[in-house]
């Protein structure tokens, strides 16, 4: 038997109401920086180029204590494939990126998520763009249903009409639908509506979860979260990326290096949040009553780890959790030898 099986699984409506679903993303920034995808375009070619990678980061975050493997389809749409030249690809990358979410969710009985996103087509003030994204969406999620999904999560949604779009897509194929919106502006989508009444609205369309995910970190995530607690009955899903934003530079797009240059997207890692400012999110979100607690670009399996912790599981990866005791210059009976070394670690 390996380490991950032995779990029920269940429907993401019955897991939320069993207690808080913990998510992980953020799968383009990691295998940009692993060398599988390229920063710009962000079109998840590594999918049919070297799957391997996207198996190996599915389980890692697995083992880190996620329950859902969220199918890497992230930009893998009709416009941004046309970008890169892969258009023709199109079909075969959303197909094989559920495969190798099922495949790996098998491995630890997670819940298998298709993904949709901002497609970049939509335009608010112009009717006739909401059909372009319909189609779009209707070809991606019309593939990953053939393949097997248990729920669709829409992100990163920059227009509440955006998103509108992605709901009714989502209910025609019959599955429960998890929409978050992407908080770059300080309290509105882009197309005017508060980001508490843009999740009332969305669940009063039939998405079972609603939320916030990417752009922000958990520091200026957070004070956003309650007013959509209190404006919804349905799940709510918060999904920060794991960077220091705060009130000066609220997203990670405007975080600035000490030189005046733009961070994002390929030089945040100075501003990357350790493992236990992470854990304090988790706790944080599970005390303001979130039910969907994740993490997003930026994200490694560290973080998810500490995360499912400090929600007191025990995930795989525990098995090799941190036994600072058992570190030569940290035990309590440090040898003579090493306190010379610790005392120049210390001056
Ligand atoms: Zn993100």
């Amino acid at each position: 038997m390996s380490e991950l099986e032995g779990r029920v699984s269940s429907s993401i409506v019955d897991r939320l109401r069993a207690g808080p679903v913990l998510g992980a993303e953020g799968y383009v920034f990691e295998l940009e920086r692993r060398g599988y995808i390229k920063a710009g375009p962000f079109v998840p070619e590594v999918v049919l180029d070297y799957p391997d990678a996207v198996r190996e980061l599915h389980r890692e975050f697995l083992r880190a204590g996620a329950d859902v493997m969220v199918a890497l389809t992230y930009y893998a749409h009709r416009e941004k494939l046309r970008d890169v030249g892969r258009e023709g690809d199109l079909e075969a990358m959303n197909r094989q990126a559920v495969r190798l979410a099922r495949e790996v969710a098998a491995e630890g009985d997670a819940l298998v998520a298709g993904n949709v996103c901002n497609t970049w087509a939509y335009d608010p003030d112009d009717p006739a763009t909401g059909p372009v994204v319909r189609a779009m969406y209707a070809e991606q999620l019309g593939w990953a249903v053939e393949e097997g999904v248990d729920f669709v999560i829409s992100e990163t949604n920059d227009y509440l009409g955006e998103a509108l779009i992605a709901v009714e897509v989502i209910r025609d194929l019959g599955l429960p639908a998890m929409v978050t919106l992407a908080p770059t502006q300080p309290d509105q989508t882009r197309d005017g509506y508060g980001y508490a009444e843009a999740c009332r609205i969305l669940a009063a369309e039939g998405a079972q979860v609603v939320g916030l995910n990417c752009d922000r970190g958990p520091q200026t995530m957070l004070p956003l979260i309650a007013g959509i607690r209190e404006a919804v009955d349905c799940a709510v899903a918060v999904q920060p990326v794991p960077y220091r934003t705060d009130a000066a530079a609220p997203t990670m797009e405007t975080l600035r290096s000490a030189d005046g240059e733009r961070a994002f997207p390929i030089a945040l890692d100075s501003f990357t949040c350790t493992r236990f400012e992470m854990a304090q999110f988790a706790l944080q979100a599970r005390e303001l009553g979130v039910d969907y607690v994740g993490i997003c670009c930026g994200a490694g399996p560290h973080h998810v780890r500490a995360m499912a912790e400090a929600l007191g599981r025990e995930v795989p990866a525990s098995k090799y959790s941190p036994s600072m005791d058992l570190h030569p210059m940290f035990r309590a009976d440090v040898a003579a030898k090493h306190a010379a070394f610790l005392h120049s670690w210390s001056t």
